[in-house]
């Protein structure tokens, strides 16, 4: 069931937008260069099942940061490779086989924790994780690396391949980013055996530094045709954004000089005006800091006014409309734009996080 389908709140996605994505950055990007599409958090709020099975033909593998992600997809039919980037808690080992799931495997401590468990390997496909310098989840050295590489050998795994990811791709300064890319290629000259992909660039790195590119790029959110840098670095080739959020007017009013709007009572008319109500609020991943804001109605971009709700909010319009006007809360409406980067921007925080809050209250329409 999804919670808000008789309201006319409304996510719209354009699947080809994203197929049109995918093909441009793989017309940049080195020939026989595999591509692996990230379609964690469900497609980064766009429907992994839907977009994942839109794009299966152009991709070679699909991306996703936990077992049941990847298992939605298996399950849905989707036969591409799939990799689960965070480890897996080593008793799940069996069910990733059983779903021929791709595992990360990112410390000699996972390894032996497995084992003492008494995980099978045999027949196990993973990829080793480098830890170049975002200090989260892999492993430092060449050492580790092969003692991994032997030991998942010797236990009947199959160790494809071997990535890193950069913590800086999507900034200006990118000495960081060279840093750890010369650490990973260390790494990799001092490998025993150098597994068949070697992976390290996000959307970030894949638009911006073509020297991070090996045999695999993981691409994210610029798939869904947002920058990943939000407007720090302007895009090399354009993009589609293929997410738009839609709703309606379910209320219009004409308020007096003095009246009220909302909880806490923060906002006052300074003259007699039109407030619409629109159904969406906080629980839909409209958060309360977009006070202040604006939506397009009628080409028009209208001030969010008072706080927003749990359900609701209201905007000023700057005339009487009817009820069920169209609000265009992300998109594109007269040529009036309203972005994800510039909601984003509002909140102080990243285009990433505006897609992947919109709530599963939200239906997904698709073109
Ligand atoms: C999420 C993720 C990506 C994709 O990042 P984008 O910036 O969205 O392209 C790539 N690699 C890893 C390890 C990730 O966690």
């Amino acid at each position: 069931m999804i919670p808000g389908l008789h309201r006319p709140t409304k996510a719209i996605i354009n699947l080809q937008a994203i197929a049109d994505n995918i093909k441009t950055i793989q017309s940049h990007i080195p020939q026989g260069t595999k591509t692996y599409a990230v379609v964690k958090a469900d497609a980064y709020g766009h429907g992994a099942v839907k977009v994942a099975h839109f794009i299966q033909g152009i991709v070679d593998a699909f991306a996703v940061s936990n077992l049941d992600e990847a298992i939605e997809l298996r399950q849905s039919g989707i036969t591409n490779d799939i990799l689960v980037l965070g480890p897996i808690v080593p008793a799940d080992i069996k069910l990733a086989k059983a779903f021929a799931l791709t595992l990360t495997v990112s410390s000699l401590e996972w390894l032996d924790v497995a084992r003492s468990q008494g995980s099978d390997f045999r027949d196990l496909t993973v990829h080793i994780k480098v830890d170049s310098g975002m200090g989260r989840i892999g492993i430092r050295t060449a050492e580790e690396a092969n003692y991994l590489l032997s030991e998942l050998k010797e236990a009947g795994s199959t160790v494809e391949g071997i990535f890193t990811h950069f913590a800086t791709a999507d900034e200006v300064d990118d000495q960081k980013l060279q840093e750890q890319l010369a650490f990973f290629k260390k790494i990799l000259a001092q490998l025993d055996e150098q597994p068949e992909l070697v992976h390290a660039s996000n959307s970030a790195a894949s638009l911006w530094h073509k020297e991070t590119i090996f045999s695999a790029v993981r691409l994210g959110l610029a798939i869904y045709g947002l920058n990943p840098s939000g407007s720090t670095l302007s895009l090399p080739y354009p993009l589609k954004p293929a997410l738009s959020l839609e709703s309606a007017l379910i209320q219009m009013k004409k308020i007096d000089e003095g009246d009220n709007v909302g909880y806490g009572a923060t906002y006052t008319a300074s003259s007699a005006q039109y407030i619409g109500t629109v159904p969406i609020g906080y629980a839909d991943g409209w958060t309360r800091d977009l006070q202040g804001f604006s939506v397009l109605v009628d080409g028009q971009e209208c001030e969010i006014v008072g706080r927003i709700s749990m359900d609701q909010l209201t905007v000023r319009l700057p005339q009487a409309y009817p009820l069920g006007t169209k609000v265009t809360l992300i998109g594109t409406e007269k040529g009036q734009r309203i972005s994800a980067t510039d909601l984003a921007r509002k909140r102080g925080t990243i285009n990433y996080e505006i897609l992947c809050l919109l709530s599963s209250r939200i239906p997904r329409q698709y073109l």
